[in-house]
């Protein structure tokens, strides 16, 4: 039925988002957070990044409920998978031509939703349109297309730059904020991990997003300089004075002490895997990495608590260096062990990286940290399922949170 103020068939597209719902209803809850926005100028759909579907009336009239079930997954899609984030990270050559991004995050979504059987309208783009394989990230899709390649627009809320169909902020229905919206990707990805288990599996681009979001890993360098760059901006606010250190002015006004600006450092507790797995190579890997951490954190005083695990924590030290560090060990391998002892230690960490091989049970949840894997050796065995490779693991400032942390590499 359509509805005369806007000319948009309102009941043939909930329908679709209905038996998108009901087919899918791991989804249901992110596709029932999009607000619907009719509008002649979108070609198609496609949404903004406050989560507000657009979406052209002749399109809808157009296209079958089924098509159209499938391309409200397609958009939910972008959101949930955080593209406009993840654009945003990307260098900024790459950023300026966003047709070519949203290219390469449509191969990301419909490779998945083709496995999954989902019907999508006829042009729709996939990897193999460019020769390319099934299963990558779009931050790997990009530099394999063509140049200049233009296909859908499907907004701010995949490549992050406004169309010219998106409303102001302000306008329109209300949008979800990014607090809501993460909400909704964990209650999503948790959502799959129970289809998973009662049900059988997703394609394995929606698997590795759900265990990423529940379980994300991070390149600890990437995590560290991000913490300490936070530390500092929140430092260099001017916020927080302390009369702990004498400012230089101080002898100038005899008896008045000046509060100095305290610079606050991230907690940070590194876990060494010193099983019987880690040879002596390895175990010099991880000191390598251990004063890549304590350079990069700046070290004034004793901020490192560095603790030796097998499937024991032998040996705990607070170090300035990694001469200090005291290994121990030798037996079994658990590196949960060595990660709840950091938790509970006086001094509690916001942050714990653990150096390892990967021959390690993990947690089953997310700690109240941030849990970085450095895995470490080169001829090491698959990291853990939720730690995928990454082709250009150099590239430290592109990298998706998604594939991350294999750093066999010395800090240098
Ligand atoms: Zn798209």
């Amino acid at each position: 039925m359509t509805d005369p103020r806007d000319g948009l068939d309102r009941t043939k597209l909930l329908a679709a988002r209905y038996r998108a719902a009901h087919d899918r209803p791991y989804l249901a809850s992110a596709l029932y957070a999009l607000g619907i926005v009719a509008s002649s100028a979108v070609p198609t759909m496609g949404v903004d990044r406050h989560w507000r579907c657009y979406v052209s009336p002749a399109f809808v009239d157009a296209t079958p409920v089924e098509e159209l079930a499938g391309v409200w997954i397609h958009e939910v899609a972008h959101l949930l998978r955080d593209h406009h984030g993840r654009a945003g990270r990307l260098p900024a050559a790459d950023q300026r031509d966003h047709y070519r991004v949203n290219v390469a995050q449509d191969c990301e979504i419909n490779d998945d939703l083709l496995a999954d059987r989902l019907r999508l309208p006829a042009g729709r783009v996939e990897p193999r349109l460019y020769g390319l394989p099934d299963g990558q990230l779009f931050e790997q899709y990009l530099p394999a297309l063509p140049p200049h390649v233009r296909e859908h627009d499907c907004g701010s809320g995949a490549h992050g730059t406004p169309a010219p169909w998106e409303l102001p902020q302000a306008g329109g229905p209300d949008g979800v904020g990014e607090a809501e919206a993460q909400a909704l990707r964990r209650h999503t990805a948790e959502a799959m991990r129970a289809h998973v288990r009662s049900r059988g599996p997703l394609p394995g681009g929606w698997q590795r997003w759900a265990e990423q979001v529940l379980e994300p890993t991070v390149d600890w360098r990437q995590a560290l300089t991000g913490a300490v760059r936070e530390a500092a901006a929140w430092a260099g606010g001017a916020v927080d004075y302390t009369y702990r250190r004498p400012s230089r002015r101080t002898p100038a006004l005899r008896g008045v002490v000046l509060p100095s600006l305290r610079r606050p450092l991230p907690r940070v507790a590194v876990v060494v895997d010193t099983s019987g797995s880690m040879g002596d190579a390895e175990l010099a890997a991880a000191l390598t990495e251990i004063t890549g951490v304590l350079r990069e954190v700046g070290v004034r005083g004793n901020r490192v608590t560095v603790l030796a695990c097998d499937a024991d924590v032998h040996a705990v030290s607070r170090v300035t260096s990694a001469e200090q560090v005291t290994l121990g060990g030798g037996g079994g391998t658990d590196m949960r062990v060595g990660i709840d002892a950091a938790l509970a230690s006086p001094d509690r960490p916001s942050i714990v990286i653990v150096l390892t091989d990967g021959l390690t049970p993990w947690p089953a949840e997310t700690p109240s940290c941030r849990l970085i894997a450095a895995l470490i050796g080169d001829g090491a065995p698959e990291p853990p399922h939720w730690v995928e490779r990454c082709a250009s693991r150099r590239r430290r400032t592109n990298r998706p949170r998604r594939a991350a942390a294999r750093s066999a590499r010395p800090a240098s």
